[in-house]
Protein backbone atom coordinates (compact mmCIF):
# COMPACT_ATOMS: atom_id res chain seq x y z
CA UNK A 1 0.00 0.00 0.00
CA UNK A 2 1.37 3.47 -0.96
CA UNK A 3 2.67 5.59 2.36
CA UNK A 4 -0.16 8.09 3.57
CA UNK A 5 1.44 11.00 4.76
CA UNK A 6 -0.66 14.05 6.33
CA UNK A 7 0.96 17.74 6.16
CA UNK A 8 -0.59 19.86 8.91
CA UNK A 9 0.27 23.29 8.79
CA UNK A 10 0.71 25.78 11.01
CA UNK A 11 2.69 28.99 12.99
CA UNK A 12 2.13 26.92 16.03
CA UNK A 13 2.89 30.11 18.24
CA UNK A 14 2.86 27.97 20.50
CA UNK A 15 2.01 24.13 19.93
CA UNK A 16 -1.57 23.49 22.25
CA UNK A 17 -2.82 20.13 22.93
CA UNK A 18 -5.76 21.73 20.06
CA UNK A 19 -3.46 20.43 17.87
CA UNK A 20 -2.13 17.51 18.53
CA UNK A 21 -5.33 16.01 19.29
CA UNK A 22 -6.33 17.25 15.89
CA UNK A 23 -3.28 15.45 14.69
CA UNK A 24 -3.66 12.10 16.44
CA UNK A 25 -7.23 11.82 15.74
CA UNK A 26 -6.79 12.20 12.30
CA UNK A 27 -3.63 10.00 11.52
CA UNK A 28 -6.29 7.04 13.26
CA UNK A 29 -9.23 7.94 11.14
CA UNK A 30 -7.37 7.85 8.22
CA UNK A 31 -4.45 5.46 8.74
CA UNK A 32 -1.94 7.86 7.93
CA UNK A 33 1.95 6.71 8.55
CA UNK A 34 2.63 10.07 9.71
CA UNK A 35 1.27 13.70 10.41
CA UNK A 36 4.11 16.06 9.97
CA UNK A 37 3.19 19.29 12.04
CA UNK A 38 4.71 21.96 9.51
CA UNK A 39 6.39 24.55 11.06
CA UNK A 40 5.53 27.53 8.95
CA UNK A 41 8.66 29.91 8.47
CA UNK A 42 7.03 32.80 7.92
CA UNK A 43 3.43 32.85 7.90
CA UNK A 44 2.83 35.29 4.93
CA UNK A 45 -0.64 35.77 6.01
CA UNK A 46 0.25 36.59 9.49
CA UNK A 47 3.52 38.21 9.30
CA UNK A 48 2.74 42.21 9.71
CA UNK A 49 -0.27 42.25 12.12
CA UNK A 50 1.72 40.45 15.04
CA UNK A 51 5.00 39.45 16.23
CA UNK A 52 5.84 36.35 15.21
CA UNK A 53 8.04 34.04 17.45
CA UNK A 54 11.15 33.45 16.09
CA UNK A 55 10.48 29.88 13.96
CA UNK A 56 13.18 28.30 15.65
CA UNK A 57 11.75 28.44 18.96
CA UNK A 58 8.41 27.51 17.38
CA UNK A 59 10.02 24.70 15.99
CA UNK A 60 11.48 23.72 19.52
CA UNK A 61 8.18 23.65 20.93
CA UNK A 62 6.29 21.56 18.40
CA UNK A 63 9.06 19.01 18.77
CA UNK A 64 9.21 18.93 22.36
CA UNK A 65 5.40 18.60 22.42
CA UNK A 66 5.42 15.55 19.97
CA UNK A 67 8.11 13.42 21.78
CA UNK A 68 8.05 9.91 21.36
CA UNK A 69 4.59 10.01 20.00
CA UNK A 70 4.50 7.05 17.29
CA UNK A 71 3.68 8.81 13.98
CA UNK A 72 3.43 12.33 14.90
CA UNK A 73 6.59 14.45 13.46
CA UNK A 74 8.02 17.71 13.44
CA UNK A 75 8.75 19.28 10.32
CA UNK A 76 10.59 21.75 8.99
CA UNK A 77 10.75 21.75 5.63
CA UNK A 78 9.43 25.40 5.27
CA UNK A 79 11.79 26.53 7.49
CA UNK A 80 15.22 25.18 5.72
CA UNK A 81 13.57 26.40 2.18
CA UNK A 82 13.24 30.09 4.11
CA UNK A 83 10.79 33.06 2.81
CA UNK A 84 7.45 32.77 3.04
CA UNK A 85 6.00 29.61 3.47
CA UNK A 86 3.46 28.43 0.92
CA UNK A 87 1.57 25.26 0.91
CA UNK A 88 2.08 24.89 -2.40
CA UNK A 89 5.98 24.76 -2.56
CA UNK A 90 5.63 22.05 0.89
CA UNK A 91 3.21 19.43 -0.57
CA UNK A 92 5.27 19.83 -4.08
CA UNK A 93 8.29 19.28 -2.35
CA UNK A 94 6.69 16.34 -0.13
CA UNK A 95 5.57 14.67 -3.12
CA UNK A 96 9.22 14.72 -4.41
CA UNK A 97 10.79 13.12 -1.54
CA UNK A 98 8.19 10.71 -1.33
CA UNK A 99 6.87 9.38 -4.50
CA UNK A 100 3.65 7.41 -5.07
CA UNK A 101 2.76 8.91 -1.35
CA UNK A 102 -0.86 9.94 -0.90
CA UNK A 103 -0.01 13.33 0.88
CA UNK A 104 -3.43 14.98 3.14
CA UNK A 105 -2.97 18.47 3.77
CA UNK A 106 -4.68 18.89 7.17
CA UNK A 107 -6.81 22.11 8.17
CA UNK A 108 -9.25 23.45 11.25
CA UNK A 109 -12.52 24.96 10.22
CA UNK A 110 -11.39 28.40 10.24
CA UNK A 111 -8.67 27.54 7.46
CA UNK A 112 -10.80 26.10 5.12
CA UNK A 113 -12.50 29.49 5.01
CA UNK A 114 -9.56 30.70 3.88
CA UNK A 115 -7.81 28.19 0.89
CA UNK A 116 -9.19 31.06 -1.50
CA UNK A 117 -6.46 32.88 -0.04
CA UNK A 118 -3.69 30.53 -0.68
CA UNK A 119 -0.89 30.99 -3.08
CA UNK A 120 -1.15 28.40 -5.98
CA UNK A 121 -4.26 26.99 -4.66
CA UNK A 122 -5.10 24.69 -7.98
CA UNK A 123 -1.05 23.10 -6.96
CA UNK A 124 -2.17 21.79 -3.63
CA UNK A 125 -5.41 20.27 -4.73
CA UNK A 126 -3.82 18.23 -7.61
CA UNK A 127 -1.31 16.95 -5.01
CA UNK A 128 -2.70 16.68 -1.98
CA UNK A 129 -6.31 15.67 -0.63
CA UNK A 130 -7.84 18.11 1.94
CA UNK A 131 -9.01 16.99 5.41
CA UNK A 132 -11.21 19.36 7.38
CA UNK A 133 -11.33 19.36 11.33
CA UNK A 134 -14.19 20.71 13.63
CA UNK A 135 -12.86 23.75 15.78
CA UNK A 136 -15.18 25.58 18.31
CA UNK A 137 -15.96 29.19 17.52
CA UNK A 138 -15.92 28.67 13.45
CA UNK A 139 -18.78 27.53 11.28
CA UNK A 140 -18.36 24.28 9.39
CA UNK A 141 -17.30 24.73 5.95
CA UNK A 142 -18.99 23.75 3.16
CA UNK A 143 -18.79 23.40 -1.17
CA UNK A 144 -15.30 21.94 -0.83
CA UNK A 145 -16.47 19.23 -2.85
CA UNK A 146 -17.65 21.82 -5.61
CA UNK A 147 -14.12 23.49 -6.02
CA UNK A 148 -13.06 20.17 -6.74
CA UNK A 149 -11.20 19.03 -3.49
CA UNK A 150 -10.98 15.21 -2.51
CA UNK A 151 -12.44 15.94 1.31
CA UNK A 152 -12.05 14.25 4.23
CA UNK A 153 -13.58 15.13 7.31
CA UNK A 154 -12.41 14.45 10.65
CA UNK A 155 -14.62 14.72 13.95
CA UNK A 156 -12.04 15.70 16.74
CA UNK A 157 -13.20 16.63 20.45
CA UNK A 158 -14.00 19.94 20.29
CA UNK A 159 -11.29 22.01 21.83
CA UNK A 160 -11.71 25.22 22.53
CA UNK A 161 -8.13 26.42 22.70
CA UNK A 162 -6.21 28.71 20.62
CA UNK A 163 -2.31 30.08 20.79
CA UNK A 164 -3.77 33.70 20.49
CA UNK A 165 -5.33 32.67 24.09
CA UNK A 166 -2.24 31.02 25.43
CA UNK A 167 -0.03 33.79 24.17
CA UNK A 168 -2.32 36.11 25.99
CA UNK A 169 -1.82 33.99 29.32
CA UNK A 170 1.44 33.36 28.94
CA UNK A 171 1.99 37.60 28.97
CA UNK A 172 -0.37 37.59 32.33
CA UNK A 173 1.29 34.42 34.09
CA UNK A 174 -2.01 32.82 33.79
CA UNK A 175 -1.20 28.80 33.69
CA UNK A 176 -0.44 26.75 30.33
CA UNK A 177 -0.49 23.88 32.20
CA UNK A 178 -2.49 21.11 30.46
CA UNK A 179 -3.25 23.14 27.49
CA UNK A 180 0.41 23.22 26.12
CA UNK A 181 2.85 19.47 26.68
CA UNK A 182 4.95 20.18 29.66
CA UNK A 183 8.04 19.88 27.49
CA UNK A 184 6.98 22.69 25.19
CA UNK A 185 6.07 24.67 28.60
CA UNK A 186 9.55 24.19 29.74
CA UNK A 187 10.85 25.51 26.30
CA UNK A 188 8.64 28.77 26.73
CA UNK A 189 9.67 29.09 30.54
CA UNK A 190 13.25 28.90 29.65
CA UNK A 191 13.52 31.27 26.07
CA UNK A 192 10.85 33.65 28.13
CA UNK A 193 8.69 33.42 25.36
CA UNK A 194 5.28 35.54 25.56
CA UNK A 195 6.62 37.58 28.41
CA UNK A 196 5.60 40.98 28.35
CA UNK A 197 8.77 42.82 28.37
CA UNK A 198 9.66 39.93 25.46
P1 LIG B 1 -3.51 31.58 16.37
O1 LIG B 1 -4.54 31.87 17.43
O2 LIG B 1 -2.20 32.26 16.58
O3 LIG B 1 -4.04 31.71 14.96
P2 LIG B 1 -4.06 28.74 16.35
O4 LIG B 1 -4.43 28.18 17.67
O5 LIG B 1 -5.16 29.04 15.38
O6 LIG B 1 -3.14 30.02 16.56
P3 LIG B 1 -2.43 27.87 14.18
O7 LIG B 1 -0.98 27.58 14.24
O8 LIG B 1 -2.90 29.13 13.55
O9 LIG B 1 -3.00 27.77 15.69
O10 LIG B 1 -3.23 26.67 13.51
C1 LIG B 1 -2.67 25.62 12.78
C2 LIG B 1 -3.77 24.66 12.35
O11 LIG B 1 -4.35 24.05 13.50
C3 LIG B 1 -4.94 25.34 11.62
O12 LIG B 1 -5.37 24.49 10.56
C4 LIG B 1 -6.02 25.45 12.69
O13 LIG B 1 -7.33 25.44 12.14
C5 LIG B 1 -5.76 24.18 13.49
N1 LIG B 1 -6.18 24.31 14.88
C6 LIG B 1 -5.69 25.16 15.79
N2 LIG B 1 -6.30 25.02 16.98
C7 LIG B 1 -7.21 24.02 16.83
C8 LIG B 1 -8.17 23.42 17.73
N3 LIG B 1 -8.30 23.83 18.97
N4 LIG B 1 -8.94 22.43 17.22
C9 LIG B 1 -8.82 22.04 15.92
N5 LIG B 1 -7.93 22.57 15.04
C10 LIG B 1 -7.14 23.55 15.49
MG1 LIG C 1 -4.81 30.24 13.69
Amino acid sequence: MAERIGIFGGTFDPIHVGHLVAAVNVRHQLQLDNVVLMVANIPWQKAGARRVSPAQDRFDMVRAAVGCVPGLEAGRTEIDRGGPSYTADTVAEMARLHPGAELFVIVGWDVSAELGTWERLGEVRDLASLVVVNRPGTPAPSGLWQQGWRVEEVTVPNLDISSTDLRARAADGRPLDYLIPEPAVRVIRERGLYAVSG
